[in-house]
């Protein structure tokens, strides 16, 4: 397939394709594979090489109900996942997800994914975190792994096959806006070559965001550098709201003071937390699989040990993770890049002694809100609203998709279930692919010319940023965004923080709107790339602040003290009010307005998992 290059805007070159995708993670990469093989023309996109992509760090493990290892079916996977998510996830999407399971795997293996294998043969599968057999009764082992470099191993095969498939890659390319027509819908996107400065336009029938995640927005992240939400960003510039962004989760296993991810796959394989007394005090909290709650959970339970004084090291300020005994086969088997990082980050030998670990900003739950299709969907604001005042009715911005962490379908609710990301990714890149095929022919003749001024509102961002003479510091700016995400959005967050945070972010906008550009250069020009990566940090942390101190109760991961839980039961989540808040969150950039949308209650072909409490 050749690159078409069929006419210039304005002396900018503009390329066509069926499909364009934004992001070569494990998600962008699945649906262009689907596109590809099906005879689509298709360009990836991706500011880094694409198996450099986060997807590459995953660790632990891809979720899909095998039953290799133990009594295991996609509705046990489906139950999870609905209570995992604190019942605000959509539980029609949560079906179909849990259902697709074991035919994406399988698929995965088909291409070549090198699992760990059982000795039948079968794939290796792990226990992890809230992953249970029959309804909660106890740990299954459900993430199918290949020893701690799941992603790495996903990446790979998706790359392979996809130059195998043809897709077409433009790596370390940034794409910067989406283009909108008068009509509103997206006809592809703009994007700045980072090698040469060079900017292009790729115009397409449908336009793919899968940009992963914005662990960035905090100064204390699991996350890659790169996760700095820029399709999310891009999504708002074109004026499209965002969805649940209060829910983050913080993992409870970083590396203490580096922030590295040390993969909930070594609860999996067996590891114990204690506190400075030795305790395993996960018992205290969660009786039936200790160690393997969710993660939402966990990391409040850390908190709470800490802050009642039983934290570790001179400073009290952390807990320990021991894997000692597990034994050095079985850490060097399932575990060996775990090894390499305790070594490398914590100058601890984890066979010999346990490791500093600290609840670390993780994943992004909320995101672009998506259909079961990744085709995006906005609240109907002219449509009708039901008697509690919730937006019943979407829009379909025509020509628009998200994928992976960047969208919210919304399969997590307010709490991820480990492994159900990747799964997330396969799942959902194979559905939107699939869902262009079914509904759009490959044409070399889509092409329409395009109103020279679509190019105006991102060469004026650019152009300002180019003739800027003073102004702000890019990273100060950043790292002032992340000290309040860090301060005011935390584990456990109270009301008056997060109004506090509210404050102190919207008085940034200035300095987000002036930003100094020092390095004029064209060639590789990263402080530009950076400076460019600000705005879009900042749509994200606005989304996330503002909408989490409108939520006035505690679910999944958003715990705000003053919403009362009983107080025989420190941790678990309550303080959840379903009557007021079974609702989805709708942030708009604009005016900062926040609506509210149903969550879906009704499964594909299953019953409705009804509220209850969650303990484990
Ligand atoms: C350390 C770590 C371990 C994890 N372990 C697990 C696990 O074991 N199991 C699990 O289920 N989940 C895990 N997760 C979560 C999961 O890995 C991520 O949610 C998932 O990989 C995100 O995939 P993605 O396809 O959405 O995006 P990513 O893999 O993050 O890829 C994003 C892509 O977008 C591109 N991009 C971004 N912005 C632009 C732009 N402006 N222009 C062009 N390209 C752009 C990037 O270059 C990249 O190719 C882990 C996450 C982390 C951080």
């Amino acid at each position: 397939m050749a690159t078409r290059q069929d006419n210039t805007i304005s002396n900018i070159k503009t390329l066509n394709y069926d499909s364009v995708i934004v992001g070569g993670g494990g998600s962008g990469m699945r649906a262009a594979l689907q596109l590809a093989e099906g005879g689509m023309n298709v360009a990836v996109i991706t500011k880094v090489f694409p198996t450099r992509s986060h997807t590459v760090a995953a660790q632990g493990g891809i979720g899909a109900s095998l039953g290799n290892m133990s009594d295991d079916n996609w509705h046990f996977h489906f139950y999870d996942t609905v209570k995992g998510s604190d019942w605000l996830g959509d539980q029609d999407a949560i079906e179909f997800m849990c259902r697709e399971a074991p035919k994406v795997v399988y698929e995965l293996e088909h291409m070549g994914m090198p699992f760990d294998r059982n000795p039948d043969g079968t794939i290796y599968q792990r226990p992890f975190g809230g992953h249970t057999s029959n309804y909660g009764e106890k740990a299954v082992q459900r993430a199918c792994a290949a020893a701690d470099r799941t992603g790495h191993a996903l990446l790979h095969t998706l790359y392979q096959k996809n130059l195998e498939a043809g897709t077409e890659f433009f790596i370390e390319w940034i794409a910067l806006d989406l283009i909108k027509d008068e009509k509103g819908d997206i006809n592809g996107v703009v994007a700045i070559d980072q090698e040469t400065g060079t900017v292009a336009v790729f115009q397409a029938t449908n336009t793919i965001l899968a940009t992963g995640g914005a662990g960035r927005i905090f100064a204390a992240s699991t996350n890659a550098y790169i996760n700095t939400g820029d399709g999310l960003g891009m999504a708002v510039r074109a004026g499209i709201p965002l969805q649940d962004m209060e829910f983050w989760q913080f993992h409870p296993t970083g590396v203490f003071g580096a922030g590295v991810l040390l993969t909930e796959g070594c609860r999996g394989e067996g590891a114990i937390l204690r506190n400075k007394d030795g305790e395993a005090f996960m018992e205290r909290y969660a009786p039936t699989v200790k160690d393997l709650a969710p993660r939402d959970l966990v990391s409040r339970s850390m908190d709470q040990e800490i802050k009642e004084g039983r934290g570790c090291g001179p400073n009290g300020d952390h807990i320990v993770m021991d894997m000692t005994h597990l034994g050095v086969d079985t850490i060097m088997k399932r575990l060996p890049s775990v090894f390499e990082i305790g070594k490398n980050f914590a100058n601890v030998d984890i066979t010999k002694e346990p490791i500093p670990v600290i609840p670390t900003i993780h994943y992004m739950m909320g995101g672009i809100p998506t259909t079961i299709n990744g085709q995006v969907i906005v609240p109907d604001l002219e449509g009708p609203v039901d008697e509690e005042g919730l937006y019943t009715e979407g829009k379909i911005v025509k020509g628009l998709y998200a994928i992976g962490e960047c969208a919210c379908v919304s399969v997590h609710g307010a709490n991820r279930l480990g492994t159900n990301s990747l799964l997330d990714l396969v799942v959902f890149g194979r559905a939107a692919g699939k869902h262009i095929i079914d509904n759009f022919s490959s044409s070399d003749h889509n092409y329409h010319p395009m109103n020279p001024r679509v190019l105006d509102f991102t060469m004026n961002r650019l152009n300002k940023l180019q003739q800027s003479t003073q102004g702000y510091n890019a990273q100060d700016v950043a790292d002032e965004i992340r000290a309040t995400m860090q301060k005011h959005a935390s584990v456990f967050r109270t009301q008056a923080l997060m109004d506090e945070g509210v404050e102190k972010l919207l008085a940034l906008q200035e300095k987000v709107d002036n930003i100094h550009l020092a390095d004029k250069s064209q060639v590789f020009n990263t402080a530009r790339i950076e400076a460019l990566e600000v705005a879009n940090l900042y749509e994200v942390a606005k989304a996330t602040m503002l909408s989490a101190s409108k939520r006035h109760e505690c679910r999944g991961a958003h715990t705000v003290l003053d919403y009362e839980r009983p107080e025989d039961d420190a941790v678990a989540p309550n303080g959840r009010n379903d009557n007021e808040w079974m609702k989805h969150t709708i942030w708009y950039s604009e005016g900062n307005k926040i609506i509210y949308k149903p969550v879906r209650k009704v499964p594909l072909t299953v019953d409705y998992v009804e509220p209850k409490v969650r303990v484990y």
